[in-house]
């Protein structure tokens, strides 16, 4: 049998037979663009039509597309090998890669789980504090707590943390674990801390800290669940909280590592280290699903003491070196690039242009942080009608939900983030 290129129309119609697209009916799907390449900020579609991307496709390509850097170091790494496994063998992207995130991320982060996707990573680091557990002898801390409106991903245990009504993962209840929800941290970001905030999260470790492996949360930016950025104190306080109750303390980094908040961590804005800290999508420059799950040296002692004797997971393509090679170069091409200027400035151009959605009677609430705008609709969007209106204005915008929201990668012009901001304007008036 052969497989013959195929046209645009022949490509879309097997498209929609048989694939299926992410949180797409297979039956009445919404509309697919089909993308012949990517370069720096520009989507080039099949047809013709340049769209100039907001989304860095989801929190990940953060240079851009097609970059030579990122191009050369996959290259490079490709005629050595591609892949090969892990057990019982080692590399030199891996080992490099590690010493940088072990320098990156925040004091006493030093032992390094690398895994396939961040939904693993998260897995990976829920599997990390029972083991932990375990090994000390605590077998009734097998709960998790968390805030409302999080999102960690979309496997099993990752989805049982995730806000159980925006997620939608209630359908999953009758099977799912069951664990601790609060609600979400009410004071924003940059605005007066008040310790009522943190209450219901007090008591709940307070009462349940029998119960309680750790505490899992996004720091400072829920994404998925919401793109509501809240008080770095809270997180300062929860740390807090989790070492008096003897709970530990998992950071989801997923979406906010590696600059996007406008620090290079999230979790630096409140100077902590977690116990767990989950990195993913940015990692690799948005080149590769890969993804780490950072850990102390007294967590890694205690599940290597434990009944197992070794931490219970091993994925086929653990640290698949080209994986590790691309991510070596993606974060030496941020430090050495000016990304705080960089982020800097896409904040205040996104506060300034976005600001004029403010009074528009269909909106709630306007929010920036980082690299990061929001426009919180009062009722949700309908996805067919806008995604095409943006389309049309030649941009890459894709809402989810009452949210309409900008992450474009860090090196796009001020020019193209103009363009951006406008088409979101323009299509929110008229909506
Ligand atoms: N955690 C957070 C905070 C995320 O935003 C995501 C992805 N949106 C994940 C985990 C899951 O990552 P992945 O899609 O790579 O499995």
């Amino acid at each position: 049998m052969t497989f013959n290129y195929m046209n645009t129309e022949q490509l879309l119609t097997i498209d929609k037979t048989h694939i299926w697209h992410p949180y797409t009916s297979m039956t009445n799907p919404l509309t697919v663009y089909p993308v012949h390449r990517a370069e720096g900020c520009t989507i080039y579609l099949t047809n013709g039509n340049e769209l100039t991307d907001g989304m860095s496709s989801w929190w990940a390509a953060v240079h851009g597309y097609n970059h030579p850097v990122l191009n050369k170091a996959v290259e490079e790494q490709i005629t050595k090998m591609a892949h090969i496994m892990f057990g019982g063998l080692t590399h030199e992207p891996a080992v490099l890669l590690s010493e940088k995130l072990v320098q990156l991320t925040p004091e006493g982060l030093t032992k390094v789980f690398y895994s396939d996707s961040g939904s693993v990573a998260v897995e990976v680091a829920m599997k990390m504090a029972l083991q932990y557990w375990s090994s000390k002898g605590e077998k009734t801390k097998a709960k998790f707590a968390t805030i409302r409106n999080g999102y960690h991903g979309d496997t099993w245990h990752a989805m049982s943390v995730c806000d159980p009504d925006t997620g939608m993962h209630h359908i999953f209840n009758r099977s799912l674990p069951i664990h601790y929800f609060v609600p979400q941290p009410q004071i924003r970001f940059g605005e007066e801390w008040n310790c009522e905030d943190i209450r219901p999260m007090a008591e709940l470790l307070e009462q349940k800290h029998n119960e309680i492996a750790a505490v899992i949360l996004e720091p400072i930016v829920q994404g998925a669940g919401g793109m509501w950025f809240y008080s770095p104190q809270y997180l300062t306080e929860l740390k807090t909280l989790c070492a008096q109750h003897n709970i530990l303390l998992i950071a989801d980094e997923i979406a906010t590592g590696f600059g996007r908040s406008g620090e290079l961590f999230a979790c630096n804005y409140a100077n902590i280290t977690p116990d767990i800290m989950c990195l993913g999508k940015a990692i690799t420059g948005g080149y590769m699903s890969f993804a780490a799950t950072l850990t102390t040296d007294s967590i890694a002692e205690a599940i290597s003491s434990g009944e197992a004797g070794v931490f219970m997971h091993g994925p086929t393509f653990m640290a698949n070196p080209l994986a590790c090679a691309v991510a070596n170069a993606s974060i030496d091409l941020l430090l050495q690039s000016n990304w705080q200027a960089r982020i800097k400035n896409i904040e205040s151009k996104l506060n300034s242009n976005l600001k004029a959605c403010a009074n528009m009677s269909g909106v709630a609430d306007v929010r920036v942080l980082g690299a990061i705008g929001v426009v919180e609709l009062k009722k949700p969007v309908n996805m067919a009608v806008i995604q095409k209106m943006f389309v049309d204005r030649g941009v890459w915008v894709r809402p989810f939900g009452k949210l309409v929201y900008l992450m474009p990668p860090f090196v796009i012009s001020n020019e193209e983030l103009d363009k951006l901001c406008t088409a979101v304007v323009e299509v929110i008036g008229q909506i």
